[in-house]
Protein backbone atom coordinates (compact mmCIF):
# COMPACT_ATOMS: atom_id res chain seq x y z
CA UNK A 1 0.00 0.00 0.00
CA UNK A 2 2.62 2.03 0.94
CA UNK A 3 4.30 1.44 -2.61
CA UNK A 4 1.46 2.43 -4.27
CA UNK A 5 0.75 5.71 -2.37
CA UNK A 6 3.69 6.88 -3.01
CA UNK A 7 3.73 6.13 -6.62
CA UNK A 8 0.33 7.67 -6.92
CA UNK A 9 2.04 10.83 -4.68
CA UNK A 10 5.12 10.69 -7.47
CA UNK A 11 2.65 11.04 -10.11
CA UNK A 12 0.56 13.53 -8.55
CA UNK A 13 3.88 15.37 -8.11
CA UNK A 14 4.56 14.77 -11.62
CA UNK A 15 1.44 16.12 -13.05
CA UNK A 16 1.26 19.27 -10.97
CA UNK A 17 4.46 19.84 -12.32
CA UNK A 18 3.46 19.32 -16.17
CA UNK A 19 0.49 21.52 -15.49
CA UNK A 20 1.25 24.77 -13.45
CA UNK A 21 3.92 25.93 -11.82
CA UNK A 22 7.36 24.57 -13.24
CA UNK A 23 8.43 25.11 -16.52
CA UNK A 24 10.79 22.42 -18.55
CA UNK A 25 10.29 18.82 -17.55
CA UNK A 26 14.11 17.80 -18.17
CA UNK A 27 12.81 16.26 -21.11
CA UNK A 28 15.34 16.52 -23.58
CA UNK A 29 13.39 17.33 -26.03
CA UNK A 30 12.14 20.43 -24.19
CA UNK A 31 15.33 21.83 -24.77
CA UNK A 32 15.39 23.75 -28.23
CA UNK A 33 17.89 25.00 -30.69
CA UNK A 34 16.45 27.90 -32.04
CA UNK A 35 18.17 29.11 -35.47
CA UNK A 36 17.00 32.38 -37.27
CA UNK A 37 18.14 32.83 -40.65
CA UNK A 38 17.81 36.38 -41.65
CA UNK A 39 15.41 36.41 -45.22
CA UNK A 40 15.82 33.00 -45.62
CA UNK A 41 12.67 31.41 -47.65
CA UNK A 42 11.77 28.16 -49.25
CA UNK A 43 11.34 29.58 -52.94
CA UNK A 44 15.62 28.81 -52.52
CA UNK A 45 15.35 26.02 -50.37
CA UNK A 46 13.00 23.76 -52.20
CA UNK A 47 14.98 23.57 -55.44
CA UNK A 48 18.52 23.27 -53.68
CA UNK A 49 17.10 20.20 -51.35
CA UNK A 50 15.45 18.88 -54.63
CA UNK A 51 18.88 18.93 -55.75
CA UNK A 52 20.64 17.39 -52.89
CA UNK A 53 22.25 20.79 -51.64
CA UNK A 54 20.80 21.34 -48.51
CA UNK A 55 20.92 17.06 -46.75
CA UNK A 56 20.92 18.80 -43.08
CA UNK A 57 17.95 21.34 -44.00
CA UNK A 58 15.92 18.33 -45.26
CA UNK A 59 16.24 15.77 -42.92
CA UNK A 60 14.97 18.70 -40.42
CA UNK A 61 11.87 19.29 -42.77
CA UNK A 62 11.86 15.51 -43.53
CA UNK A 63 11.51 15.04 -39.38
CA UNK A 64 9.26 17.84 -38.54
CA UNK A 65 6.78 20.46 -39.33
CA UNK A 66 7.76 22.62 -42.27
CA UNK A 67 5.94 25.58 -43.02
CA UNK A 68 5.66 29.09 -44.60
CA UNK A 69 5.58 32.32 -41.82
CA UNK A 70 3.50 35.40 -42.49
CA UNK A 71 5.44 38.20 -41.38
CA UNK A 72 4.28 41.83 -41.12
CA UNK A 73 5.51 45.34 -43.08
CA UNK A 74 7.68 46.88 -43.11
CA UNK A 75 9.67 43.79 -42.93
CA UNK A 76 12.90 45.18 -41.70
CA UNK A 77 15.42 43.11 -39.16
CA UNK A 78 15.42 45.03 -35.85
CA UNK A 79 11.68 45.44 -36.25
CA UNK A 80 10.43 41.77 -37.10
CA UNK A 81 12.94 40.11 -34.81
CA UNK A 82 12.02 41.57 -32.10
CA UNK A 83 8.73 41.10 -32.53
CA UNK A 84 9.41 37.16 -32.58
CA UNK A 85 11.49 37.46 -29.66
CA UNK A 86 8.50 39.24 -27.85
CA UNK A 87 5.55 38.00 -29.34
CA UNK A 88 4.60 41.67 -29.51
CA UNK A 89 3.62 44.04 -32.24
CA UNK A 90 5.90 47.31 -33.21
CA UNK A 91 3.70 49.71 -31.71
CA UNK A 92 3.99 47.84 -28.48
CA UNK A 93 8.03 46.84 -27.96
CA UNK A 94 8.65 50.21 -29.37
CA UNK A 95 11.58 48.90 -32.41
CA UNK A 96 10.56 50.77 -35.33
CA UNK A 97 13.67 51.02 -37.12
CA UNK A 98 17.55 50.56 -36.94
CA UNK A 99 18.06 53.69 -35.93
CA UNK A 100 16.52 56.94 -34.13
CA UNK A 101 17.44 60.26 -33.02
CA UNK A 102 18.52 60.74 -29.73
CA UNK A 103 16.50 63.98 -28.43
CA UNK A 104 18.77 64.08 -25.82
CA UNK A 105 22.09 64.38 -28.09
CA UNK A 106 20.12 65.10 -32.06
CA UNK A 107 23.08 62.16 -32.98
CA UNK A 108 21.06 59.56 -35.21
CA UNK A 109 22.33 56.23 -33.24
CA UNK A 110 21.00 52.46 -33.23
CA UNK A 111 18.37 51.34 -31.13
CA UNK A 112 19.36 49.68 -27.94
CA UNK A 113 18.12 46.81 -25.99
CA UNK A 114 16.91 49.19 -22.80
CA UNK A 115 14.27 50.80 -25.42
CA UNK A 116 12.71 47.38 -25.97
CA UNK A 117 9.26 48.00 -24.00
CA UNK A 118 8.29 44.16 -23.67
CA UNK A 119 9.90 41.36 -22.59
CA UNK A 120 12.15 39.03 -25.04
CA UNK A 121 12.05 35.43 -24.54
CA UNK A 122 15.84 35.81 -22.76
CA UNK A 123 13.64 37.39 -20.43
CA UNK A 124 10.84 36.05 -20.03
CA UNK A 125 12.65 32.27 -19.60
CA UNK A 126 15.64 33.80 -16.99
CA UNK A 127 12.29 35.20 -14.55
CA UNK A 128 10.93 31.36 -14.63
CA UNK A 129 13.46 29.66 -13.35
CA UNK A 130 14.74 28.46 -17.10
CA UNK A 131 17.80 29.32 -18.72
CA UNK A 132 19.13 30.57 -22.41
CA UNK A 133 22.57 31.09 -24.50
CA UNK A 134 21.34 33.49 -26.81
CA UNK A 135 23.84 34.67 -29.63
CA UNK A 136 23.43 37.58 -32.13
CA UNK A 137 19.66 38.64 -31.84
CA UNK A 138 18.72 41.73 -33.18
CA UNK A 139 18.83 45.03 -30.66
CA UNK A 140 20.78 42.87 -27.39
CA UNK A 141 23.29 45.06 -27.00
CA UNK A 142 24.03 45.97 -24.44
CA UNK A 143 23.93 42.41 -22.78
CA UNK A 144 21.14 42.69 -20.38
CA UNK A 145 21.24 39.94 -17.21
CA UNK A 146 19.79 36.80 -18.30
CA UNK A 147 20.00 33.19 -16.30
CA UNK A 148 22.73 31.90 -18.94
CA UNK A 149 24.78 33.70 -21.37
CA UNK A 150 23.98 36.93 -24.10
CA UNK A 151 26.60 37.50 -26.98
CA UNK A 152 25.27 40.17 -28.79
CA UNK A 153 24.45 41.74 -31.46
CA UNK A 154 25.66 45.51 -32.05
CA UNK A 155 24.19 46.93 -34.91
CA UNK A 156 27.07 49.49 -36.82
CA UNK A 157 25.77 50.84 -39.44
CA UNK A 158 26.02 54.48 -38.26
CA UNK A 159 29.59 53.96 -37.82
CA UNK A 160 30.74 51.48 -40.24
CA UNK A 161 30.13 51.26 -43.92
CA UNK A 162 31.54 47.72 -43.89
CA UNK A 163 29.67 45.81 -41.43
CA UNK A 164 26.17 46.90 -41.37
CA UNK A 165 24.75 43.70 -39.87
CA UNK A 166 24.97 43.35 -36.31
CA UNK A 167 28.42 41.74 -35.47
CA UNK A 168 30.75 41.65 -32.33
CA UNK A 169 33.60 43.88 -31.50
CA UNK A 170 37.03 42.94 -29.64
CA UNK A 171 36.49 45.19 -26.90
CA UNK A 172 32.94 46.82 -26.98
CA UNK A 173 31.96 46.66 -23.92
CA UNK A 174 28.68 45.03 -22.64
CA UNK A 175 28.73 42.60 -25.39
CA UNK A 176 28.04 39.83 -23.18
CA UNK A 177 26.63 38.43 -20.28
CA UNK A 178 28.10 37.85 -18.47
CA UNK A 179 30.86 39.79 -19.08
CA UNK A 180 33.67 37.41 -18.77
CA UNK A 181 32.34 34.91 -21.77
CA UNK A 182 34.08 37.55 -23.44
CA UNK A 183 36.76 36.19 -23.22
CA UNK A 184 35.13 32.29 -24.71
CA UNK A 185 34.36 34.68 -27.89
CA UNK A 186 37.23 36.47 -28.41
CA UNK A 187 39.68 33.24 -29.03
CA UNK A 188 36.98 32.67 -31.81
CA UNK A 189 36.54 35.65 -33.08
CA UNK A 190 40.45 35.33 -34.14
CA UNK A 191 40.36 32.06 -35.05
CA UNK A 192 37.83 33.24 -37.14
CA UNK A 193 39.16 35.89 -38.82
CA UNK A 194 42.34 33.99 -39.42
CA UNK A 195 40.55 30.84 -41.18
CA UNK A 196 37.23 31.73 -42.64
CA UNK A 197 38.27 34.37 -45.47
CA UNK A 198 40.14 31.28 -47.33
CA UNK A 199 37.24 29.00 -46.56
CA UNK A 200 34.31 31.69 -47.62
CA UNK A 201 36.75 32.40 -50.82
CA UNK A 202 36.75 28.98 -51.63
CA UNK A 203 33.44 28.00 -51.30
CA UNK A 204 31.50 31.06 -51.98
CA UNK A 205 33.58 33.16 -54.30
CA UNK A 206 36.34 30.99 -55.96
CA UNK A 207 35.02 32.08 -59.32
CA UNK A 208 35.54 35.59 -58.69
CA UNK A 209 38.18 37.57 -60.61
CA UNK A 210 38.32 41.01 -58.91
CA UNK A 211 40.12 42.61 -62.57
CA UNK A 212 37.10 41.68 -64.33
CA UNK A 213 34.35 43.24 -62.30
CA UNK A 214 33.93 47.13 -61.30
CA UNK A 215 35.34 48.76 -57.80
CA UNK A 216 31.90 48.35 -56.20
CA UNK A 217 31.43 45.18 -57.29
CA UNK A 218 34.44 44.23 -55.91
CA UNK A 219 33.73 46.17 -52.36
CA UNK A 220 30.08 44.54 -52.37
CA UNK A 221 31.94 40.96 -52.16
CA UNK A 222 34.27 42.30 -49.32
CA UNK A 223 31.19 43.49 -47.61
CA UNK A 224 29.66 40.27 -47.90
CA UNK A 225 32.59 38.56 -46.84
CA UNK A 226 32.27 40.38 -43.47
CA UNK A 227 28.75 39.48 -42.85
CA UNK A 228 29.44 35.83 -43.65
CA UNK A 229 32.81 35.81 -40.97
CA UNK A 230 29.93 37.46 -38.73
CA UNK A 231 28.10 34.23 -38.99
CA UNK A 232 30.84 31.85 -38.85
CA UNK A 233 31.51 34.09 -35.02
CA UNK A 234 28.36 33.23 -33.89
CA UNK A 235 27.53 29.91 -35.17
CA UNK A 236 31.08 28.52 -33.71
CA UNK A 237 29.90 30.85 -30.00
CA UNK A 238 26.70 28.71 -30.29
CA UNK A 239 28.20 25.91 -30.90
CA UNK A 240 30.37 26.46 -28.17
CA UNK A 241 27.42 26.62 -25.89
CA UNK A 242 25.73 23.46 -26.79
CA UNK A 243 28.84 22.06 -26.42
CA UNK A 244 29.83 22.97 -23.31
CA UNK A 245 26.65 24.46 -21.29
CA UNK A 246 24.33 21.74 -22.42
CA UNK A 247 21.78 22.53 -19.53
CA UNK A 248 20.69 25.31 -21.20
CA UNK A 249 17.08 25.38 -22.00
CA UNK A 250 17.32 27.55 -25.18
CA UNK A 251 20.16 28.44 -27.15
CA UNK A 252 19.79 30.51 -29.90
CA UNK A 253 21.58 32.17 -32.37
CA UNK A 254 20.89 34.39 -35.30
CA UNK A 255 22.63 34.62 -38.85
CA UNK A 256 22.13 37.40 -41.15
CA UNK A 257 23.71 36.30 -44.51
CA UNK A 258 21.27 34.76 -46.25
CA UNK A 259 19.58 37.83 -46.19
CA UNK A 260 22.52 40.00 -47.30
CA UNK A 261 23.58 37.33 -50.12
CA UNK A 262 19.83 37.62 -51.40
CA UNK A 263 19.60 41.93 -51.23
CA UNK A 264 22.95 41.59 -53.55
CA UNK A 265 23.69 38.99 -55.55
CA UNK A 266 19.70 38.44 -56.78
CA UNK A 267 20.83 39.87 -60.08
CA UNK A 268 23.13 37.11 -60.98
CA UNK A 269 21.15 34.43 -59.38
CA UNK A 270 18.13 35.16 -61.36
CA UNK A 271 19.47 37.49 -64.24
CA UNK A 272 16.33 36.38 -66.64
CA UNK A 273 13.77 38.37 -63.92
CA UNK A 274 16.22 41.63 -63.83
CA UNK A 275 16.81 42.77 -67.35
CA UNK A 276 17.09 46.23 -66.40
CA UNK A 277 20.85 45.27 -64.93
CA UNK A 278 22.27 43.94 -68.22
CA UNK A 279 24.03 41.51 -66.37
CA UNK A 280 26.85 39.94 -68.27
CA UNK A 281 27.29 36.36 -68.46
CA UNK A 282 30.63 36.44 -67.31
CA UNK A 283 29.02 38.24 -64.15
CA UNK A 284 26.54 34.93 -63.76
CA UNK A 285 29.54 32.97 -64.19
CA UNK A 286 31.66 34.40 -61.24
CA UNK A 287 28.46 35.46 -59.31
CA UNK A 288 25.66 33.40 -59.88
CA UNK A 289 25.97 30.72 -57.31
CA UNK A 290 26.82 32.93 -54.43
CA UNK A 291 23.21 32.58 -53.41
CA UNK A 292 22.85 28.84 -53.32
CA UNK A 293 26.73 28.84 -52.33
CA UNK A 294 25.86 30.50 -49.30
CA UNK A 295 22.36 28.57 -48.28
CA UNK A 296 25.08 25.29 -49.20
CA UNK A 297 27.37 26.71 -46.83
CA UNK A 298 24.36 27.72 -44.16
CA UNK A 299 23.51 24.16 -44.48
CA UNK A 300 26.47 22.92 -43.25
CA UNK A 301 26.79 25.41 -39.90
CA UNK A 302 23.08 23.88 -39.30
CA UNK A 303 24.33 20.42 -39.65
CA UNK A 304 26.91 21.08 -37.38
CA UNK A 305 24.93 23.03 -34.42
CA UNK A 306 21.85 19.96 -34.89
CA UNK A 307 25.22 17.07 -34.65
CA UNK A 308 25.95 18.93 -31.14
CA UNK A 309 22.90 18.10 -29.00
CA UNK A 310 20.65 15.88 -31.41
CA UNK A 311 18.18 15.13 -28.91
CA UNK A 312 17.22 19.19 -28.84
CA UNK A 313 14.33 20.46 -30.59
CA UNK A 314 15.22 22.86 -33.35
CA UNK A 315 13.49 25.95 -34.50
CA UNK A 316 14.33 27.41 -37.82
CA UNK A 317 13.04 30.76 -38.41
CA UNK A 318 13.41 33.31 -40.83
CA UNK A 319 11.99 36.83 -40.73
CA UNK A 320 10.64 37.05 -44.19
CA UNK A 321 11.00 35.64 -48.09
CA UNK A 322 12.71 37.36 -50.92
CA UNK A 323 12.27 38.68 -54.45
CA UNK A 324 13.89 40.34 -57.39
CA UNK A 325 13.57 44.50 -56.41
CA UNK A 326 15.29 47.19 -58.31
CA UNK A 327 15.56 50.58 -56.31
CA UNK A 328 15.72 52.99 -58.92
CA UNK A 329 18.82 55.19 -57.58
CA UNK A 330 19.98 53.29 -54.79
CA UNK A 331 23.42 51.87 -54.36
CA UNK A 332 24.08 52.11 -58.33
CA UNK A 333 22.04 49.30 -58.54
CA UNK A 334 24.27 46.68 -56.54
CA UNK A 335 20.71 46.17 -54.69
CA UNK A 336 18.69 43.60 -56.76
CA UNK A 337 16.81 41.82 -54.16
CA UNK A 338 14.27 42.74 -51.75
CA UNK A 339 11.62 41.98 -49.21
CA UNK A 340 10.16 45.34 -47.61
CA UNK A 341 7.32 45.67 -50.32
CA UNK A 342 4.83 42.19 -49.95
CA UNK A 343 4.09 40.36 -47.23
CA UNK A 344 6.19 37.50 -48.47
CA UNK A 345 6.56 34.78 -45.71
CA UNK A 346 9.17 33.44 -44.29
CA UNK A 347 10.21 29.83 -42.92
CA UNK A 348 9.20 27.85 -40.14
CA UNK A 349 10.43 24.54 -39.16
CA UNK A 350 10.31 22.26 -35.95
CA UNK A 351 11.68 19.44 -35.32
CA UNK A 352 12.08 17.11 -33.23
CA UNK A 353 10.35 14.19 -30.20
CA UNK A 354 7.15 16.60 -29.79
CA UNK A 355 6.36 17.62 -33.04
CA UNK A 356 4.31 15.78 -35.95
CA UNK A 357 5.73 15.27 -39.70
CA UNK A 358 4.00 17.39 -41.80
CA UNK A 359 5.65 19.20 -44.81
CA UNK A 360 3.36 22.38 -45.54
CA UNK A 361 5.97 23.96 -47.75
CA UNK A 362 4.83 23.16 -51.20
CA UNK A 363 1.11 23.83 -50.36
CA UNK A 364 0.05 25.67 -47.66
CA UNK A 365 -2.95 24.14 -47.06
CA UNK A 366 -6.12 25.36 -45.54
CA UNK A 367 -5.46 25.73 -42.08
CA UNK A 368 -4.24 29.46 -40.71
CA UNK A 369 -0.99 29.80 -41.84
CA UNK A 370 1.63 30.36 -38.93
CA UNK A 371 2.75 34.04 -38.01
CA UNK A 372 5.49 35.65 -36.61
CA UNK A 373 3.80 36.30 -33.23
CA UNK A 374 3.10 32.81 -33.22
CA UNK A 375 6.46 31.74 -32.13
CA UNK A 376 7.15 33.01 -28.90
CA UNK A 377 3.86 31.28 -27.48
CA UNK A 378 5.10 27.57 -29.43
CA UNK A 379 8.38 28.34 -27.71
CA UNK A 380 6.64 28.64 -24.14
CA UNK A 381 4.39 25.75 -24.89
CA UNK A 382 7.56 23.66 -25.39
CA UNK A 383 9.05 24.64 -22.34
CA UNK A 384 5.39 24.09 -20.08
CA UNK A 385 5.50 27.57 -19.47
CA UNK A 386 1.84 29.21 -20.50
CA UNK A 387 1.52 31.66 -23.54
CA UNK A 388 -0.27 35.03 -22.56
CA UNK A 389 -3.08 36.53 -23.19
CA UNK A 390 -1.66 40.20 -24.41
CA UNK A 391 0.53 38.12 -26.95
CA UNK A 392 -1.20 38.25 -30.37
CA UNK A 393 -0.21 34.70 -31.53
CA UNK A 394 -1.37 31.50 -30.16
CA UNK A 395 0.37 28.28 -30.07
CA UNK A 396 0.66 26.08 -33.15
CA UNK A 397 -1.02 22.96 -31.85
CA UNK A 398 -0.98 21.68 -35.22
CA UNK A 399 2.74 20.87 -35.01
CA UNK A 400 2.57 19.30 -32.58
CA UNK A 401 2.34 15.78 -31.50
CA UNK A 402 -1.44 14.61 -30.19
CA UNK A 403 0.48 12.92 -27.06
CA UNK A 404 1.62 16.03 -26.07
CA UNK A 405 -1.51 18.23 -26.44
CA UNK A 406 -3.24 15.39 -24.33
CA UNK A 407 -0.54 15.99 -21.79
CA UNK A 408 0.17 19.26 -21.21
CA UNK A 409 -2.48 21.08 -21.94
CA UNK A 410 -2.13 25.12 -23.30
CA UNK A 411 -2.60 27.20 -20.27
CA UNK A 412 -1.98 30.75 -20.63
CA UNK A 413 -1.59 34.05 -17.92
CA UNK A 414 -2.59 37.51 -18.16
CA UNK A 415 1.10 38.61 -19.34
CA UNK A 416 4.74 38.70 -18.85
CA UNK A 417 4.82 41.97 -18.81
CA UNK A 418 4.32 43.08 -15.46
CA UNK A 419 8.05 45.04 -14.41
CA UNK A 420 8.75 45.72 -18.39
CA UNK A 421 9.41 49.02 -19.61
CA UNK A 422 6.14 49.37 -21.45
CA UNK A 423 4.94 51.02 -18.50
CA UNK A 424 7.70 53.89 -17.89
CA UNK A 425 8.21 56.59 -19.72
CA UNK A 426 9.98 57.01 -23.00
CA UNK A 427 13.73 55.57 -22.92
CA UNK A 428 16.57 57.16 -24.65
CA UNK A 429 19.25 54.63 -26.60
CA UNK A 430 22.32 53.68 -24.61
CA UNK A 431 24.45 55.41 -27.50
CA UNK A 432 26.88 58.31 -26.98
CA UNK A 433 29.56 57.11 -25.31
CA UNK A 434 30.08 53.51 -26.97
CA UNK A 435 29.82 54.99 -30.09
CA UNK A 436 32.53 57.09 -29.82
CA UNK A 437 34.55 54.47 -28.26
CA UNK A 438 33.42 51.82 -31.27
CA UNK A 439 34.29 54.61 -34.03
CA UNK A 440 37.40 55.16 -32.38
CA UNK A 441 38.30 51.16 -31.93
CA UNK A 442 37.18 51.23 -35.35
CA UNK A 443 39.39 53.73 -36.60
CA UNK A 444 42.58 51.99 -34.90
CA UNK A 445 41.26 48.92 -36.46
CA UNK A 446 41.60 50.35 -39.96
CA UNK A 447 37.70 49.09 -39.92
CA UNK A 448 36.04 52.55 -40.36
CA UNK A 449 36.29 54.14 -43.69
CA UNK A 450 34.58 57.28 -42.97
CA UNK A 451 32.43 57.55 -40.23
CA UNK A 452 29.23 60.43 -40.72
CA UNK A 453 28.32 63.38 -38.85
CA UNK A 454 24.98 64.68 -37.71
CA UNK A 455 22.33 62.46 -40.16
CA UNK A 456 18.50 63.79 -40.54
CA UNK A 457 16.23 61.61 -38.21
CA UNK A 458 15.78 58.40 -39.19
CA UNK A 459 12.64 56.77 -37.45
CA UNK A 460 10.94 55.22 -40.36
CA UNK A 461 14.23 54.87 -43.03
CA UNK A 462 14.56 51.75 -44.03
CA UNK A 463 17.72 51.66 -45.13
CA UNK A 464 20.76 52.28 -43.25
CA UNK A 465 22.96 55.45 -43.74
CA UNK A 466 26.16 54.89 -44.52
CA UNK A 467 28.68 57.04 -46.76
CA UNK A 468 31.79 54.91 -48.69
CA UNK A 469 35.17 56.27 -48.39
CA UNK A 470 35.05 55.87 -51.74
CA UNK A 471 33.94 58.97 -53.50
CA UNK A 472 32.97 57.42 -56.93
CA UNK A 473 30.79 55.03 -54.47
CA UNK A 474 29.36 57.32 -52.67
CA UNK A 475 26.12 56.77 -53.54
CA UNK A 476 25.69 53.21 -52.27
CA UNK A 477 23.39 52.28 -49.48
CA UNK A 478 23.30 49.60 -47.61
CA UNK A 479 20.76 46.93 -47.13
CA UNK A 480 18.50 45.88 -43.74
ZN1 LIG B 1 16.93 42.51 -45.81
Amino acid sequence: MTGRLASLFLLTLLGCCGLGGCGGSGDPSSKVLVIGLDGATWDIINPLMKEGRLPNIKALVDSGFASHLQTDVPSLSPIIWTTIATGKPPDQHGIKSFMLLDPKTGATVPYTSNMRRTKAFWNILSEEGLSCGVVGWWISWPAEEVNGVIVTSYSAVKVSNRLWKGTIFPDLEDQTYPQEFMKTVRPIIEDCERTVNSELQARIFSRVDTKKLKPIQNTVIDDTRNVFLADEIYSRTAEHLLRERKDLDVVSVYLSGTDVACHRFWKYYKPRGLPEFNTTQEEVRMLGSVIPDYYEHIDRIIGRLVAIDPDRSVVLISDHGFQAETRQGMGQNERSGGHEKKRLPGILLLSGEPFVRKNLTEKPGRSELPTIYDVLPSLLYLQELPTALDMPGRVLKEAFKKDVLLDRPVRSQDTYDLGAASSGAPVAPIASDLDRALQERLENLGYLMLQQQNEPQTGNQDQPLEKSDDEAESKKKKDD
